[in-house]
C-alpha cells in the first residue's frame, strides 16, 4: 500500500508507487467531512522530486485542511470512472460483445413475456440448469394468456425441480394481473415493471432494456461482480452504500442506443471472462480501465460474503400406502415448497434424534442406507407414539409405520436435512376435509407438482423406477 505524505499545502509524494502495476495512481481528496475537495492526480506522469520520488501538485483545491484517502473509500460515480474511460469502456465492450456474444435462446427475441420467463427462471439458477425448462415451459405455455389462464398446478408442475417455487407463484400471479389490469401489455417503464408480483429492480431493468431499449441500467451477480471490479469497490457489494453506488455506477455508463446489448454484453463479460475467481483479465476487453486491474486486486475484489451458519436438520416423511395408493399432501403457505405435493412430513426434536442414536450422520456418504443408519430400521418406541399422533394430525388418517426405505440428504437455505423416508400402511380413519391431501396411485404420481425428495420417493415406489424429470 502506498503511503502519502503532505510536503506543505497541497504537494504530495507517493513512496511505493511500484505497488501500482499501471504506474498509473488516482488520489480523491477529501476534507475532514469527507467531502470531495480535491482534483484527481495522474501519479505516473508527474516529475520526480530531488529523491527520485514521483511528486505532484493538487491543482485545485479548495483551501482547507486536507487528508488523503485511498480511492476506493470514495462513493462519487464519476469522479471514479471519467468520461474518456466510460468511452473507452462502451467502445471495447461493444466491439467484443459482436465477436464473442454467448447464443441463447432468449437472446433472440424481443418479446417480453419470453424474456420476463427466461429472466425468472435464472435467478439463482444457472443458464445450463434452465435451457431446458425454458424449452419446456413455452410448449406447455406460449403466450402470456396461457400462463394467466393455467392452473398453479400446472405452473409448479413446469417448475419442479428449479427451486424457489415463490418465482412460479409470482409468476402466475402477475400474468394473471398484466390480463387483468394491463390488456396483456407489459407496461414499459422499470418503475411500474416493478410493481409486479416477482419483479425486482434488474429483472425491470432487464425487461425494459432487452424488450423495448428503454435506458436502464442492470445490476445481477454477474455484472455486481464486474463492476465492483472496474471501480475497486472493496467494501461489501449488497450494502445499501455499495448498491447506492454500483446502480449509479450501472445508470452511468449505459449508452445512449442499444441499451439492451450493452447490458447483454456486461453480463457476458461477467459470466466468462470476469469469473468469480481467476478473472481472464488478458482476454477482457475492459482492462485497461478496470481499476482492479490496475491494483492487482482481482483476489480480493469483490468482498467475499459471508458464510451462513449451517443448521442440521432430521426429519421424517411416511409413504402411507393404501390399497394400492398412497397419501401425498400439499404443503401450504407458510411452509417450504408451499404449493407442492409431498409425502406427510414431520420435524424431530433434537432429543427425538438422540434417541435414534444415528448421531449427526451429515457427513456420511449420500443415500447409503447400510453405511449412514446401522440399526435403524424402524422407528423407536419412543419416537413412534408421537409420530404417529402427528400424522394423525396432519392427515386425519391413523397408521402403522413400517421399515426404513430410504434416507434423503438435501439443502434449503442455511440448513442441511437428513429425511428418513419410512413406509406407513393405512390402519383408519378419513382424510381431513379441510386440508389437500389426496390417496395417489403411483401411475399417477408424474401428474403432481413434487418436492424434490417427494419425486425421489415417488421414483423409488413406482414400479418400473423411471426417473420423472
Ligand atoms: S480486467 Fe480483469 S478484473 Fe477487470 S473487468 Fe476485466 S476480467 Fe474483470
Amino acid at each position: 500500500m502506498a503511503r502519502f505524505r503532505r510536503l506543505k499545502n497541497y504537494d504530495i509524494t507517493v513512496d511505493k508507487q511500484k505497488a501500482y502495476t499501471h504506474n498509473r495512481l488516482q488520489i480523491l481528496i477529501h476534507n475532514h467531512s469527507n467531502r470531495l475537495v480535491g482534483a484527481i492526480i495522474d501519479i505516473g506522469n508527474s516529475p520526480r522530486n530531488s529523491k527520485g520520488k514521483n511528486k505532484t501538485t493538487v491543482s485545485n483545491p479548495q483551501n482547507e485542511g486536507l487528508r488523503f484517502i485511498d480511492d476506493s473509500a470514495s462513493n462519487s460515480v464519476p469522479d471514479l470512472f471519467d468520461s474518456p474511460r466510460k468511452t473507452a469502456l462502451r467502445r471495447n465492450l461493444k466491439s467484443w460483445y459482436r465477436k464473442k456474444r454467448r447464443e441463447l435462446p432468449w437472446r433472440d427475441t424481443s418479446e417480453p413475456y419470453r424474456i420476463w420467463i427466461s429472466e425468472i427462471m435464472l435467478q439463482q439458477t444457472t443458464v445450463a440448469a434452465v435451457i431446458p425448462y425454458y424449452h419446456r415451459f413455452f410448449e406447455r405455455l406460449p403466450d402470456l394468456v396461457d400462463l394467466a389462464t393455467a392452473d398453479e398446478d400446472a405452473v409448479l408442475q413446469l417448475w419442479e425441480g428449479l427451486g424457489y417455487y415463490s418465482r412460479a407463484r409470482n409468476l402466475h400471479k402477475a400474468a394473471k394481473l398484466l390480463i387483468d389490469e394491463f390488456d396483456g401489455e407489459f407496461p414499459r417503464d422499470v418503475a411500474t415493471l416493478q410493481k409486479l408480483p416477482g419483479i425486482g429492480r434488474y429483472t425491470a431493468g432487464a425487461i425494459a432494456s432487452f424488450a423495448f431499449g428503454v435506458r436502464a441500467p442492470i445490476v445481477e451477480a454477474n455484472t455486481l461482480r464486474l463492476y465492483s471490479r472496474l471501480l475497486a469497490y472493496r467494501d461489501d457489494p449488497k450494502s445499501t452504500a455499495g448498491q447506492r453506488l454500483l446502480w449509479q455506477f450501472a445508470e452511468d455508463i449505459l449508452p445512449k442506443t442499444d441499451v439492451g446489448d450493452f447490458n447483454h454484453a456486461l453480463m457476458d463479460l461477467g459470466a466468462t471472462v470476469c469469473r468469480p475467481s481467476e478473472p481472464d483479465c488478458p482476454e477482457c476487453p475492459l482492462v485497461r480501465v478496470c481499476r482492479t486491474a490496475e491494483l492487482g486486486l482481482q483476489a480480493e475484489i469483490p468482498l467475499a460474503k459471508q458464510k451462513p451458519q449451517i443448521t442440521d436438520l432430521t426429519e421424517v416423511c411416511f409413504a402411507i400406502r393404501h390399497g394400492d395408493e398412497y397419501l401425498l399432501r400439499r404443503r401450504q403457505a407458510g411452509e417450504w415448497w408451499t404449493g407442492l405435493w409431498d409425502f406427510p412430513r414431520l420435524s424431530l426434536t433434537a432429543e427425538e434424534v438422540a434417541t435414534l442414536g444415528i448421531g449427526s450422520g451429515q457427513r456420511n456418504p449420500k443415500r447409503s442406507k447400510s453405511k449412514m443408519l446401522p440399526g435403524l430400521e424402524l422407528i423407536p418406541s419412543a419416537v413412534n407414539d408421537r409420530l404417529k399422533q402427528e400424522v394423525s394430525t396432519l392427515t386425519g388418517v391413523e397408521i402403522h409405520t413400517g421399515e426404513l426405505l430410504e434416507v434423503l440428504k438435501h439443502g434449503v437455505t442455511r440448513y442441511r436435512i437428513r429425511l428418513l423416508c419410512f413406509k406407513a400402511d393405512y390402519a383408519q380413519g378419513t382424510i381431513r376435509s379441510d386440508a389437500e391431501l389426496e390417496w395417489v396411485h403411483p401411475d399417477a404420481f408424474s401428474e403432481f407438482a413434487l418436492t424434490k425428495t417427494a419425486r425421489q420417493l415417488a421414483n423409488r415406489l413406482t414400479p418400473d423406477r423411471t426417473e420423472t424429470q
